[in-house]
């Protein structure tokens, strides 16, 4: 269902291309677009003096703007009007343990489109991945969420360790931790008892979390285990069921979500 925002973007707006944007978005700006942005709108989107384009942040919305230089390297747009005004994506935060890189990316590209507001990667003792490339998640992310019509994009945060990341926990924001072990509550039973607020999922690496650091996420006074099911999921796999679950009971697919904010 359209909502209010939304019906300001017509069906030929929402085949223009759509380039995140840093820079301050207002009517009758002037920007000229970086070497990779002008390629992409250039050469690879095809795009000619006076067709269309949508820029985005978070916090100016959405934007339509006008090609007035289709130069390949250094492109120049009109910005024309306001399309969306800005909106946030619920106080969602992945954390995960980083698997082989093509699941990593996978993992990112995929949180994005469910609507994360940041996610952060974390060493636990059995993480094999090598060095986190964070520019690089971050320019997936870029990517996943010029595609997938949000209004900002999710932070990338440095890579920390497990246990620097629990002693700095802020206290009272549940911590779902995905536990495969089976003895902790359904996910849908344990979010039904839940305050409304911000949560961070927790998701450990392919060799699952250690017995010392299952032991310490569990005594932390905020967290919430959880059990994703009979089946053992891949990392993945278990992350992107996590992040549907909470948006379809507790975020922006849940019905009671949307009338909180009405
Ligand atoms: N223990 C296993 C091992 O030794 O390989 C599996 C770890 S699993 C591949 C990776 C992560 O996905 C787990 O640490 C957990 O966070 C999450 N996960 C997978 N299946 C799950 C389930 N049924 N319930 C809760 N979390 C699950």
């Amino acid at each position: 269902m359209l909502t209010a925002p939304d019906l300001l973007l017509t069906r030929s707006d929402m085949s223009d291309p759509r380039l995140y944007c840093p820079e301050k978005l207002i009517n009758g700006a002037r920007l000229q677009l970086g070497r990779d942005e002008s390629h992409y709108l250039i050469s690879v989107m095809r795009r000619r003096e006076g067709e269309k384009v949508r820029l985005f942040n978070a916090e100016d919305g959405e934007w339509s703007a006008v090609v007035t230089a289709a130069d390949r390297k250094q492109a120049t747009l009109d910005v024309a009007g306001q399309l969306r005004p800005p909106a946030k994506v619920p106080d969602l935060d992945l954390l995960f343990a980083p698997v082989k890189k093509n699941r990593t990316d996978f993992i990112v590209e995929k949180a994005t489109e469910l609507g994360v507001r940041a996610i952060r990667p974390v060493i636990t003792h059995r993480t094999i991945a090598g060095k986190v490339r964070t520019d690089r998640l971050r320019a997936l992310a870029k990517e996943a969420a010029e595609q997938t019509e949000r209004l900002d994009l999710p932070e990338i945060a440095d890579a920390v360790q497990l246990d620097t990341c629990l002693s700095d926990w802020p206290s009272g924001r549940p911590l779902i931790f995905c536990d495969e072990a089976g003895d902790a509550p359904l996910m849908p039973d344990a979010l039904a008892g839940l305050a409304d607020g911000g949560v961070s999922i927790l998701i450990g690496p392919e060799g699952g979390f250690s017995p010392e650091e299952r032991e310490r996420i569990r005594a932390l006074p905020s967290s919430v285990p959880v059990s994703l099911g009979p089946r053992i999921l891949r990392a993945d796999t278990a992350a992107v069921a996590a992040l549907t679950l909470f948006q379809a009971l507790r975020g922006d697919w849940a019905a009671r979500a949307q009338a909180r904010e009405n």
